[in-house]
Order: C-alpha cells, then structure tokens, then sequence
C-alpha cells in the first residue's frame, strides 16, 4: 500500500520541533517510533501533511532519578525502559511492563510517550481498531 504523501521534518532542537508544530498548515504529527503512527497513516486512519521526527532531537532518549522522581525524555523506548538500571532499581514494576508490552521488536523502538498519545488520544486499540465506548451502569 502507498504512503499518502507528506512532508518530512526533521528538528534537531525541541524548539525547532515546537516552532515546526506551530508553523504548518495543515495537520501536523510528532513521530517517535514509528510503530503507531506508520500502520495509521498505511491503513488511511490519519492523514497528516507534515510528519514531524523527534529522531534527532538530542537528549530525548534521558533517563534520571532526582528526588525520587522519574525523569523520562519523550524518545525513551519501551526496550530501554526495561534495560535500565535506575528503572530497574527504583520502578521495577514500570521495567517489567516495558519489557512486556510487546515483542522484542516492537519494544526496541516504540517509546513511552507514543504510547500514552496514542492511547489517550483516539478510541482505538493498539490494532487501530476502533474501541467499544464505555459502558454505563
Ligand atoms: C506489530 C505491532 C505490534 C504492537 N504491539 C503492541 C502491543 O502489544 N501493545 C501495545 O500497547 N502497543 C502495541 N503496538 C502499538 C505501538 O507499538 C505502541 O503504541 C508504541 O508505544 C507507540 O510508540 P511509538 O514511539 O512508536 O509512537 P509513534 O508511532 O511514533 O506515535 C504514536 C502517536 O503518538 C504521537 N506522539 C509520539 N511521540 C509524541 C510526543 N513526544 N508528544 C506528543 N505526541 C507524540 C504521534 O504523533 C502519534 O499520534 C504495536 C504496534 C505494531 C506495529
């Protein structure tokens, strides 16, 4: 199937990547992995004009403790999640989800942050497929 076309950005800097999300016209996606948005855009479900990489933005991939909290850049792979020490050490539990929320593959490139936009953000599934509205009791 052929990717409907768009513009690719590639931001080295998180200010160019926000200055970029705010200057298109047209819709505008951040792509982190790949592995929610590629299959999106593959099956027709959005249709952005300009596809916005975060892959060279800088110290995105950041892990760190302070205080107690848990410091994670937007590019932190569910894979490195799962491999760090701090994590492991500190948030077992966070580390072993990462480490199982899919295949090896899928983990070593798909990132936090992509999950949680993805989820929040449309009623689908991680198939795409469109999720049963909720219940009311
Ligand atoms: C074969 C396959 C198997 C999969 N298996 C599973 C599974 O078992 N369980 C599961 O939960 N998921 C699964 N997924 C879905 C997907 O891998 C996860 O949702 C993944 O975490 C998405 O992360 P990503 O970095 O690839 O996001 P991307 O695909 O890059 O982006 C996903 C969405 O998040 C937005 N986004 C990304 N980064 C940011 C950011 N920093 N700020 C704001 N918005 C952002 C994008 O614009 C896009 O809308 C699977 C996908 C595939 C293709």
């Amino acid at each position: 199937m052929r990717l409907r076309p768009f513009e690719l950005i590639q931001p080295d800097t998180v200010a160019e990547a926000v200055d970029a999300l705010g200057r298109t016209d047209g819709e505008a996606k951040l792509i982190a992995g790949g592995t929610a948005l590629v299959p999106m855009i593959r099956l027709g479900l959005i249709r952005p004009d300009h596809v916005i990489a975060l892959h060279r933005v800088s110290g995105l991939a950041e892990i760190r403790a302070e205080q107690g909290v848990l410091h994670l850049g937007a590019m932190v792979t569910m894979a490195g999640l799962h491999r760090a020490p701090v994590v492991r050490g500190g948030w077992p539990l966070l580390a072993e989800a990462a480490g199982r929320v899919a295949t090896p593959a899928i983990c070593s490139s798909a990132t936090l942050s992509g999950w949680i936009s993805s989820k929040g953000r449309r009623r689908m599934d991680w198939r795409g497929r469109r999720r049963a509205p909720p219940r009311r009791s």
